[in-house]
């Protein structure tokens, strides 16, 4: 498993590299090591070379990955990047440290209804359907502006930045640079885009967390 040591080391350079390419401080982009579907010795080699951000897809199998290692690790955090059901919301918020796809107003309801009820003040990234595909989640970028206002002033969420996934069939670039120009509008810091294929071209476009899974942990089950 010193295999996944050295993809870390080997992606951790290139983000680096990318982050100086472009002039922007290399510690402003967070590696999310996207672990769905990965087997347990992949995991645990991660946590052995020093990853401690982790990204999951799905609440159950999130909680099969982490709930027990959490307890051995204190400062692991984990990102929450699939879509998210309202009746997982109540074991997502007691689970992740973020959600990052938040694209509607009942979710965003019922997840402020949660953390206050758990006492637990999750940072949030709004999903943006940047490609308007009817399969995917997301929130339209026209109305962005009104759910973002929605989930700030009404649910008093603590809206952070936004995320994409960009078609597949699209060059990536012109997604990122949509996000971007989004955030900006709304005022929010971080973006998280960018996966194995393209994190370079997210870094050079202001990502702030990149979500690499089979560069660093190789080929998903
Ligand atoms: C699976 C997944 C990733 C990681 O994709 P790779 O191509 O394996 O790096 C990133 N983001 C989301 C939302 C995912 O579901």
């Amino acid at each position: 498993m010193n295999q996944v040591a050295e993809n870390i080391a080997f992606i951790r350079e290139k983000i680096t590299g990318a982050a100086k390419e472009c002039g922007r401080d290399p510690g402003a982009v967070q590696l999310v090591a996207v672990s769905k579907r990965q087997d347990d010795d992949r995991i645990d080699a991660a946590l052995a070379a020093g990853q401690r951000l982790f990204g999951e897809n799905k609440v159950q199998e999130a909680q099969a990955h982490w709930q027990a290692r959490r307890e051995s690790y204190p400062d692991l955090r984990l990102h929450l990047i699939g879509p998210l059901q309202t009746n997982k919301v109540k074991d997502a918020v007691a689970l992740f440290d973020c959600i990052e796809t938040l694209d509607r107003e009942k979710l965003a309801l019922k997840l402020a209804e949660e953390m206050a009820a758990q006492g637990r003040d999750l940072p949030c990234f709004i999903q943006v359907n940047t490609g308007a595909e009817l399969q995917k989640a997301g929130i339209l970028p026209e109305y962005l502006g009104e759910f973002h206002d929605y989930c700030r002033y009404e649910c008093g969420l603590d809206v952070q930045g936004l995320m994409c996934i960009p078609p597949a069939d699209e060059p990536a670039a012109l997604h990122f640079a949509l996000l971007a120009k989004l955030a900006q509008e709304q005022g929010l810091l971080e973006l998280s885009m960018g996966m194995s294929a393209d994190f370079e071209k997210a870094i050079a476009l202001g990502a702030t967390y990149v979500r690499v899974g089979t560069a660093l942990f190789g080929s998903r089950d």
